[in-house]
Formats: C-alpha cells, sequence, structure tokens
C-alpha cells in the first residue's frame, strides 16, 4: 500500500520531497476550500445522484446536458480518472490526447458524416468549412494510424485518451448520466490479425473489470449491441442500480447476461394448437389495449395479439404519402424490441395515425392482421404457436376472438423475435431462466474488425509485404457517468456513500470547538497532519459551525471516514470514530487512530 511506503521512512529527504508535494494535493481545510451545498434539490432532477450532486455542489448546470464541475466534484472526478489512466496503462495503451474539434471531411470519408444524424454537432469556421465537435474518435485515430503506421512490426498498438466529448443527445437528463458535454476514455487497438484483435479484446474486459472493482462498484458485464459505432463483437459494463436506463438480462444458473437490446428470445419449445373455436366479432367498446380488452373478455392476457403498425424504409416512404403500411403482432403481455426490428426489417418508423386510418380504415386500438390485403405481417416467435387468440377487428369498438393462423390469417411474411425477454423466460444458453436487472452503461468495448479501417484505407504491409487492412477495436468508459452512476449505487437519506477510492475526501475531522479550545485545536491540526503524512486524503472542518450542521455536510458530500475531536473525549485521550455506512460511532484511543483509518483505508477495493 502506497499509503504505507510513505508513511514509514519519513526520515529521509526523498520521502520529505513526497510527502509537502502530497502535504499540497491532499490536506484541506473547509476554510479554504470551496464547499457550496444546498438544503433544496433542483426540481428538474428526476433522480437521486442528480439531487445529490446539485446538493452537494458537486456540478453546477450552464445549459441543458452542460455542467461546471465545482472543486468537490472535480475531486471526485479526478480520481475516476486516475484509476482508468493507471489501469488502462498497466494494460499496456498508450496515451494521447485527441481534438475535440474535427474537419468534416474525415466524417466523410467514414461515411458518419450522413448515418451520425443530429447528435453529431457540426459547425463552420470562418472559412465556411464544416467541422464536427467529436462524439466519439474512431476517424481522428485512424487518420492518425493510416500516416504514421506502414509495417506489421509497428503493431499492435493500443491508443488511448481522456477526453471530452459532446453529443447532441435527444433528451439530456439525469444530470451528467447523460449530458450533452461529457468526460469519456476513449481507446481504440489495431492489429495485424483478428486472433490479435481477440487478445487484446480480452485484455480490455480483464481491464475494466478490474477499473471497476477498483472504483468500489457493483457491476456487471453483458453482451451488448453495436449500435451506430458498429462492428462485431461487443460488451457492455453496466452500474447496478434500478434507475439505470437500460435492462439486463442474466441467467442465475450461467454465464448468460446480454443487454435486453440483444438477448434473444427462444422460439417456444411447443407446437401452435389446431384451431378449436370459430373466429368471432365482439363488441369492445372503448377497450383499445390488450390489458383492457381481456379484462373485458375475462381472458388472461396472454391469450391476446397486439399489432404495431410500422412504415418500412421511411425516408423513401416519405415520397409517396403515406407510405405503405406493415405490422408487427406480439403476444399482449410482450413488448417489441426496436433494436431486433431493425435487425431483420431494416430501418423503420411507427406508422402515424392518419397512414394507419388510410390503409386499414381503422384507428389504432382495433387493429388485427385478418382481411388486411397487401399489408406485410410480422409476426413474433411466441405469437406464431397461438392459437385461438384475441386481436383487433380493423374497426373501432370491435374486436375479433378465436382468431387462427392459415384458417383467418394469410401465412406471415415473417415469424421472428422481435420482442423483449421477460423474467421467467428460458435462458438462450438452455442452462436455465432468465431474470432481469437494471444498469447504468459506464463502459463498452467493441470489436471493430476493419469498418474503419477500410473506410479509411488503414493498412500496413505484412511480412511478405503484402498490403493489408488493420483490425480494430475500440473501448470506451463514460468518466463523468461513472460519478452519477456511484452514487445511484451509494446513498442513503443523509446523502452521498462513496466508496473510499472515488469519495473527494477519504476522512474528514470535525473539532468541536476548533475556534474555543486550545486542547482541541491542537489534537485536530496534529491529527491532520498525521493523516496527511500518511497520504490519506483529508479535510479538516475548521469552521465554527453547530456540530449538527457539520456533519450533515460531511455526510451529504459522502466521506465515508469521520473523526470527531472534542474535549470529553480527549480528557480521556480518546476520539470518536464514525463510518459514512455505522449506525453508531465508537470511542477510540489517540494513538490507534491513524493505523485504525490507515488500516480501514487499504482494506477498501
Ligand atoms: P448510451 O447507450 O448510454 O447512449 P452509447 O452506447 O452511446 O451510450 P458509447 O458510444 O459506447 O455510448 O460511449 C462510451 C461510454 O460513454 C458509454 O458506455 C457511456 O458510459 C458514456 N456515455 C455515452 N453517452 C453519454 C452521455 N450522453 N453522457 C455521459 N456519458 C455518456
Ligand atoms: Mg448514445
Amino acid at each position: 500500500c502506497l499509503r504505507a511506503q510513505l508513511a514509514s521512512p519519513i526520515g529521509h529527504l526523498s520521502s520529505k520531497i513526497a510527502i509537502s508535494f502530497l502535504f499540497q494535493r491532499i490536506l484541506m481545510r473547509t476554510s479554504r476550500f470551496f464547499l457550496a451545498t444546498l438544503k433544496e434539490a433542483p426540481s428538474d432532477a428526476e433522480v437521486i445522484s442528480h439531487q445529490l450532486m446539485v446538493r452537494a455542489g458537486m456540478i453546477k448546470r450552464l445549459a441543458g446536458g452542460i455542467y461546471t464541475w465545482m472543486p468537490l466534484g472535480l475531486r471526485v472526478l479526478r480520481k475516476v480518472e486516475r484509476i482508468v489512466r493507471e489501469e488502462m496503462d498497466r494494460a499496456g495503451a498508450i496515451e494521447l490526447s485527441m481534438p475535440a474539434v474535427q474537419p468534416a471531411e474525415l466524417w466523410q470519408e467514414s461515411g458518419r458524416w450522413e448515418k451520425y444524424g443530429p447528435e453529431l454537432l457540426r459547425c463552420k469556421d470562418r472559412h465556411q468549412r464544416d467541422f464536427v465537435i467529436g462524439p466519439t474518435h474512431e476517424e481522428v485515430i485512424t487518420d492518425v494510424v493510416r500516416k504514421d503506421v506502414k509495417s506489421y512490426r509497428q503493431l499492435p498498438l493500443h491508443f488511448y485518451q481522456v477526453q471530452v466529448k459532446f453529443r447532441d443527445e435527444i433528451r439530456p437528463r439525469f444530470g451528467i448520466m447523460r449530458g450533452r458535454e461529457f468526460l469519456m476514455k476513449d481507446g481504440y487497438s489495431f492489429h495485424t490479425s483478428f486472433e490479435d484483435l481477440q487478445r487484446e479484446y480480452r485484455n480490455m474486459f480483464e481491464t475494466y473489470t478490474r477499473i471497476f472493482t477498483r472504483l468500489g462498484l457493483k457491476f456487471r458485464a453483458v453482451a451488448a449491441d453495436t449500435g451506430s459505432i458498429g462492428g462485431t463483437g461487443s460488451h457492455e459494463f453496466h452500474v447496478l442500480a434500478d434507475s439505470g436506463e437500460d435492462a439486463l438480462a442474466y441467467c442465475p444458473d450461467s454465464d448468460f447476461a446480454a443487454n435486453v437490446e440483444l438477448a434473444e428470445a427462444l422460439a417456444p419449445a411447443v407446437a401452435r394448437p389446431a384451431a378449436a373455436e370459430t373466429m368471432q366479432k365482439v363488441a369492445t367498446p372503448g377497450r383499445i389495449t390488450c390489458a383492457d380488452v381481456a379484462e373485458f373478455l375475462g381472458l388472461p392476457l396472454i391469450r391476446t395479439v397486439k399489432v404495431i403498425a410500422i412504415v418500412l424504409n421511411p425516408e423513401a416512404a416519405e415520397a409517396e404519402s403515406p407510405g405503405p403500411l406493415a405490422m408487427i403482432l406480439l403476444r399482449g403481455d410482450h413488448n417489441l424490441n426496436e433494436v431486433k426490428a431493425a435487425k431483420h426489417l431494416g430501418e423503420f418508423r411507427f406508422a402515424r395515425e392518419d397512414e394507419i386510418i388510410a390503409a386499414l380504415g381503422c384507428q389504432p386500438g382495433y387493429l388485427g392482421p385478418v382481411a388486411v390485403g397487401e399489408v406485410a405481417i410480422y409476426v413474433d416467435r411466441s405469437v406464431a404457436v397461438m392459437g385461438d387468440f384475441v386481436c383487433g377487428a380493423n374497426e373501432a369498438g370491435y374486436h375479433l376472438t378465436g382468431v387462427n393462423f392459415g384458417r383467418d390469417i394469410t401465412a406471415p411474411t415473417l415469424v421472428a423475435d422481435f420482442r423483449n425477454v421477460v423474467a421467467g423466460d428460458p435462458s438462450p444458453d438452455g442452462k436455465g431462466c432468465l431474470e432481469l436487472c437494471r444498469g447504468v452503461e459506464v463502459g463498452h468495448i467493441f470489436q471493430l474488425r476493419t469498418k474503419y479501417a477500410e473506410a479509411l484505407k488503414c493498412s500496413f504491409l505484412d511480412e511478405s509485404g503484402q498490403s493489408k487492412i488493420m483490425e480494430m477495436g475500440c473501448y470506451g468508459i463514460g468518466v463523468t457517468r461513472i460519478v452519477g452512476a456511484a452514487i445511484e449505487q451509494g446513498h442513503d437519506q443523509r446523502g452521498i456513500c462513496f466508496p473510499a477510492a472515488i469519495a473527494p475526501f477519504e476522512v474528514c475531522i470535525v473539532p468541536m470547538g476548533y475556534a474555543k479550545s486550545e486542547t482541541v485545536k491542537a489534537a485536530a491540526d496534529a491529527l491532520y497532519a498525521e493523516l496527511g503524512g500518511a497520504g490519506i486524503d483529508v479535510l479538516l472542518d475548521d469552521r465554527n459551525e453547530r456540530p449538527g450542521v457539520m456533519f450533515a455536510e460531511m455526510e451529504l458530500i459522502g466521506i465515508p471516514h469521520r473523526v470527531v475531536v472534542g474535549d470529553r473525549g480527549l480528557a480521556e485521550g480518546k476520539l470518536e470514530y464514525k463510518g459514512r455506512g455505522d449506525s453508531e460511532s465508537q470511542m477510540l484511543p489517540l494513538a490507534e487512530i491513524g493505523p485504525f483509518l490507515k488500516a480501514r483505508l487499504c482494506a477498501a477495493p
């Protein structure tokens, strides 16, 4: 432990220099710091981490999704960054720093100038040349490597940076967790072969596991969709929190874990039953959801089928207004998985009411797949095995019961997996049943393969002098988002409970009457010097606030260890210690407090 090494050889000159450096960096008094806590949370803060970060004075909003990191918040952010850097360096990646402002030509070359959409902030310089504010840096790094790396002898390479990104998010929210300007660690690796890319991918998987473990977070790595960045294999790292935006599916009996966007819903292992009922039209006035219809008819929800009306290839469809309609059929209790649907069907959008009325002669809420003529019917695997089901009659106020494929509906255009998995579904690896939880995505690793290297002609000469395209991987960590995610995971009614590794200070000393009692002042100052000398990140609250005010503030900002110095304890040679998560405080002899705290901090993840 670095602290232990620093604490012991105090007599040596080199250590004295190191310690005086640490003194400046670590020791802090509230009178010289800037604490700006608030009693009330801002009204726009939907999640607890956003509320607490603003109340603790860690961040200040400048514009939607754009924040100033105040000194207290910045200390936390820097600690996260430091752990990320240490582990990336240890893993063999090399740090550089690329520009935030990037010329449009590179984005045109990769094809993302057109593809990225409005999340890409574009601007012009004084010569009317187009630029972007980087949301990610694949283009820039590939440009660097294609210019400077020519031979297989220079590979593999892994460059990373910790840098500001700008994404013009459609709905910035949750404070810094979905900001528009945010800090990311992004790394990019270049290889002569796919096998070598896979080796580095595993290296990064392990590195990320170490990083999130050291940060003191509960997390899970899951298989993920590759999204707009593209490429093949991909894993996301999620901090587990009920407020997380992502749903994760995992199997408690096996290693299977995947983002719900990706997790496969297997085809039911049963055959479709033969039709037993005749099809009948029934009045269902005002019942437009499957749940309402099922209740009204006294049937279980799983006997109903819902229709999602969509327009395929929307850009082309705009020309022939209204566009040709298609429908996706899902069981009443299931939800559409848009990522899966886009994989099967290509780009699509939900149909507008006027398009639905024009194609089916009926408003949404009563739609069904019976007698729909040319409308394409895409059927989820679970629906394909249903018989005698209930669906809309394509007439306002009516549904059909006893509907069956083969007899009442023309053959589906496609049967595929269109839905989100639900708890209890069989695990795709065949080893048990799925459970669901929620997570905040804090890291994402991709095997990009040759997507960008090909577009930007990033090649090398192999051993036989032949030109080949490089294989690429990319690896992102949401540095700012980690701070919010840590608070989502660690808080109570009194405020933030930071893991010690990223707390703004590790220990706070709260003296009772610093300005009134010489004994208290002397003891507090001595402890402050001792802990600082041992490399502990310590805050001395030397304001003359009431004890309750100081305690509440130190708890709100999430300092994991508190030592109270008071005349009464000192008379017995004791100090009062309380851990942020402890229900009771304890009295410890003066001489023991230093070793006690050092042991606790060295033991923390
Ligand atoms: P999301 O699905 O949350 O939008 P993403 O897949 O777009 O994330 P990546 O492109 O993989 O994100 O970026 C790497 C990391 O950067 C993410 O894992 C996440 O932690 C972080 N990140 C992405 N967008 C934001 C944002 N708007 N604000 C803060 N952090 C972000
Ligand atoms: Mg995104």
